[in-house]
């Protein structure tokens, strides 16, 4: 399709959609009708293969490859999504990392690494997109946290620190652009059967979930489907858990 300017499709930027939990919101996006603008930093084939499933949702996307933790290059591409479509309606900040281990052994990178990709992405990334959403009167920003955000998990207080600042950041952001016509939730996983959680024993996992079952990225991207959705229209400020029953 033609990328060039666009004004008439509403369109729908989603962070780290090269595979899991990013791709399946993609996929549940485009299926709403969205045109997708999809960022990742390194998995180009999965990019491709995440616009391919976007295809067969029925509709189109783009790729972008940027690393939203690097404010030069986020500002760049960002820049240029907003000046070549008019109707960025969703934002969905789902790019994330983690770097596990013992807060006493925790090296300076390992803390800023974790922090700058979930927290200053959300920045990098929002700031921008608000502005545009602000000036249209109208938008729905979806940022996923964690439950790590909500309670301490050993091993993972730079993932905690960062995830509960997302919440935290998207509440207050919230309650300033609630009368401007813009929403902003979160949503907080429990594991979910993606990449990051590969290394996990899954008997540990099962014990730890009322379920008994980890997650998969598409019960996740419904949820964040429904947030984004007129369906929602009075719900913002919230961070809704999708965990199989885990406090
Ligand atoms: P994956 O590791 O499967 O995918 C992560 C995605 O984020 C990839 O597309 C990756 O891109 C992208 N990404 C990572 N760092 C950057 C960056 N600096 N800039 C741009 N893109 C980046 O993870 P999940 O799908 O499991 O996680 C998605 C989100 O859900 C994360 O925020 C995570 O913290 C959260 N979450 C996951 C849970 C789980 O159990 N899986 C539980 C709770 C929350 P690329 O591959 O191209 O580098």
């Amino acid at each position: 399709m033609d990328m060039g300017k666009k004004s008439d499709e509403k369109v729908a930027i989603v962070t780290g959609g090269s595979k899991g939990i990013g791709r399946a919101i993609s996929v549940e996006l485009a299926d709403n009708g969205y045109l997708i603008l999809l960022n990742y930093r390194s998995d180009e084939k999965g990019a491709a293969e995440t616009l391919r499933m976007i295809r067969d949702a029925g509709s189109d996307g783009e790729a972008m490859k940027f690393d939203v933790s690097d404010p030069i290059e986020t500002k760049r591409a960002i820049d240029e999504a907003v000046s070549r479509f008019d109707r960025i309606e969703v934002l969905v900040n789902n790019a994330g990392i983690t770097s596990d281990g013992l807060f006493v052994f925790m090296s300076e990178d390992e803390w800023d690494s974790v922090i700058n990709t979930s927290l200053k992405g959300f920045y990098n990334v929002t700031r921008p997109v608000l502005e545009k959403m602000i000036s249209n009167k109208r938008g729905s920003i979806v940022s996923i946290a964690s439950i790590s955000g909500l309670i301490g998990h050993r091993g993972q207080a730079n993932y905690s620190a960062a995830k509960a600042g997302l919440i935290g950041a998207s509440r207050s952001v919230a309650t300033e652009v609630a009368r401007l016509g813009v929403r902003v939730n979160v949503v907080a996983p429990g594991l979910i059967e993606t990449d990051m959680i590969k290394d996990v024993p899954r008997n540990i996992i099962k014990g730890m979930i009322p379920m008994a079952r980890v997650g998969r990225p598409e019960e996740v991207a419904k949820v964040v489907g429904f947030l984004c959705s007129e369906d929602a229209s009075y719900i913002t400020g919230q961070v809704i858990s999708v965990n199989g029953g885990m406090y």
